[in-house]
């Protein structure tokens, strides 16, 4: 491509090589087995060493490329300087080849605003981190191996664990990065580790192949760690042929891309704007829709709550359907929240 590509692309190549640093990170920590583990609002709102450094990294390698865009992540953290050795300056070449779809080749910088969850499932790394640690492994066994058989707990949960990176514009989310560190852990080998996906509305999504669950199925997948009854109430008026209980906001959305799961059920609040932006891009990119209990979109601008205080409804195929099947005692359950 001849000249200087507009920002939204130059931003999302930044993007895919920053999570891909951070994703390292997470690995780094993890085997490090130090996790630094530290309650937020209690025991199943966790904050670990892969959080903070993640977050620093992401944060200071986007602002110091884009200045002027507005970047909001999970994490509270004491403003002191960075490691330098936490920078990424790289940007993905294939991304940057990409031609921008119409709409946003003229958006300006400061009219971007970035979505930064470091590390989404953070309860399950650090149950994966403690599983692995009893059984005093320091490197995650492959398929197969006998440790392999102790540890098939802790390894599953490490597929909960992803880096998300939303973009949004005017309010609206339109493109997002979602790393997953442990992808591939079967293997075993450092060097096939993880994978990156990543999506601009109108361009399309990539990095994964698109599966769908049967039209006949009903596969609901829901929170494993923050669960109650009005969640689980709302899961079963779906009518759902089986139901899948997973961490991560950006697990669950990858499992809807891929086959294995029709639905993303959650009536409740708990998930934040920084765990749906870039879900929700990669979903909308490749024909789906999330949106909260009512049915209602998202918003992203700057000032908006950070809390997704009606809850989290996606679905790949048949949205509607799931709309229509919350019960009015789900919805009056969460206005009173
Ligand atoms: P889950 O499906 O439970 O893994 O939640 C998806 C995302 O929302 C994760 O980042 C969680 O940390 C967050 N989340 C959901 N519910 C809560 C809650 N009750 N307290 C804190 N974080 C929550
Ligand atoms: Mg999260
Ligand atoms: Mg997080």
């Amino acid at each position: 491509m001849s000249g200087n590509p507009p920002v939204v692309m130059r931003l999302v190549a930044s993007a895919y090589k920053v999570a891909e640093k951070a994703g390292a990170i997470v690995r780094k920590v993890l085997h490090s087995g130090e996790l630094g583990i530290v309650e937020k609002t209690g025991a199943n709102d966790l904050q670990t060493m892969a959080d903070r450094l993640a977050q620093q990294s992401i944060c200071e390698s986007l602002s110091r490329h884009f200045p002027k865009i507005t970047i909001i992540g999970e994490e509270d953290l004491p403003p002191e300087k960075v490691q330098e050795d936490l920078i990424e300056t790289g940007q993905a070449e294939e991304i940057l080849q990409r031609s921008c779809p119409d709409e946003f080749k003229e958006v300006k910088e400061e009219e971007l605003v970035v979505w930064v969850d470091p590390l989404d499932g953070t309860k399950e790394y650090t149950e994966a981190s403690r599983c692995l640690r009893l059984g005093a492994v320091t490197q995650i066994p492959h398929k197969g191996s006998d440790t392999s058989r102790a540890h098939s707990t802790a390894l599953w949960l490490l597929d909960n664990v992803t880096v998300l990176i939303g973009i949004a514009y005017g309010g609206r989310a339109i493109a997002g990065v979602i790393n997953q560190p442990f992808y591939n852990y079967q293997l075993g080998a450092e060097a096939t580790l993880g994978r990156t996906i990543w999506g601009i509305l109108g361009l399309g999504a990539f990095g994964f192949k698109l599966q769908e669950v049967p039209e006949d199925r009903r596969i609901v997948t829901t929170t494993r760690s923050h669960s109650n009854k009005v969640v689980t109430d709302c899961v079963n008026a779906m009518e759902p042929h089986d139901v899948i209980r997973v961490g991560g906001a950006g697990n669950k959305i990858i499992q809807l891309i891929e086959g294995k799961a029709s639905a993303y059920v959650f009536a409740s609040p708990g998930c934040k704007k920084w765990d749906t932006c870039a879900p929700e891009v990669i979903l909308h990119a490749v024909g789906g829709k999330l949106t909260d209990m009512y049915g209602k979109p998202y918003c992203y601008h700057a000032d908006v709550k950070h809390m997704n205080s009606a809850g989290v409804l996606a679905a790949l195929r048949n949205h509607e359907y799931y709309v229509s099947r919350v019960p009015p005692s789900v919805l009056q359950a969460l206005k009173n929240d």
